[in-house]
């Protein structure tokens, strides 16, 4: 069995998001470049190229990307050798995010209690933890700040399998055009299809921060991304809404099984700020 202390969890955490919130991740910013060079209007051109100047002074100054740092969401996998020593795993990670939006003087943008209260909870905990146990003795984790113009802008429906492949669009395409210029795009929309209702909606989420130059293992999937990023790239949206063909630089599917009578779908869109930071133990 190897143990690993909450003390190294919450250092890696606290560094994760400050790397997050300050480094574009090298693929986004190619990504970035490749928009701007394929970009037709000249203010979409334009407003490109200073995403990746803002990159370059996010980074240089370790200053935020943008001033929205989002609720943390953190991805973590623990192989089922590991034993965590020194407390519980939930509450290492929350100190990790306590301490990195601290001292990294990120935005904290996260209320306690989401209707009545609605009061600051100061150190932008808690984050939002998916944890998968998997085989053999890793510890990985990923911390994804996700900001809210973007992520109000998802959609999920529990659609028919009669439904098919022009429902998965028709979903996908009503997502777009609802998010329009308030979901600051170029966007990274992750695409969830399958599972069950909740399964759906973190399928999409991985998907959305998932990296852009990764595609679906499964070459069907694969297509349907392409497809589907050429559909939102149609929509005319463009860089920050004000038209252009660059409506979106990625869109990622993730799948799972699902019951024979249902095709859940749902689209969570990130912004052009899709980050995420990777670490290990
Ligand atoms: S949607 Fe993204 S880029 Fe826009 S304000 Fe929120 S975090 Fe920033």
């Amino acid at each position: 069995m190897r143990e690993i202390s909450c003390e190294k969890i919450t250092e890696l955490v606290k560094n994760l998001c400050i790397e997050a919130c300050c480094v574009v991740t090298k693929d986004m910013y190619e990504a970035f470049q490749k928009a701007k060079d394929s970009e037709k209007s000249p203010l979409g051109k334009d407003i490109l190229g200073k995403l990746i100047e803002n990159a370059d002074i996010a980074k240089k100054e370790m200053m935020p990307i943008c001033q929205d740092t989002g609720m943390s969401v953190v991805f973590v996998e623990i192989g089922q050798e590991v034993h965590i020593v020194g407390g519980g795993l939930e509450d290492a990670i929350n100190k990790g995010i306590a301490e990195g939006y601290t001292q990294g003087y990120l935005r904290k943008s996260v209320v306690s209690d989401p209707l009545y209260d609605r009061v600051n909870s100061g150190d932008n905990t808690p984050a939002v933890i998916h944890t998968q146990i998997v085989e053999g003795d890793g510890f990985k984790i990923k911390v994804a700040p996700k900001g809210f113009g973007s992520e109000n802008k998802g959609i999920l429906k529990m659609l028919v399998p009669a439904d098919g492949i022009e429902g998965v669009k028709k979903v996908f395409l009503e997502a777009v055009k609802y998010a329009g210029p308030n979901a600051c795009p170029p966007l990274v929309i992750g695409v969830g299809i399958g599972g069950t209702m909740e399964k759906c909606a973190i399928l999409a989420k991985k998907a959305a921060v998932r990296s852009v130059d990764s595609k679906n293992p499964n070459p069907k999937y694969a297509k349907l991304e392409e497809e589907l990023l050429e559909l939102a790239n149609k929509t005319g949206v463009g860089p920050q809404g004000l038209g252009g063909v660059n409506t979106a630089v990625k869109v990622n599917v993730e799948v799972y099984a699902t019951h024979i009578a249902g095709l859940p779908v749902c689209i969570n869109i990130n912004c052009h700020a899709a980050r995420h930071a990777d670490g290990e133990l």
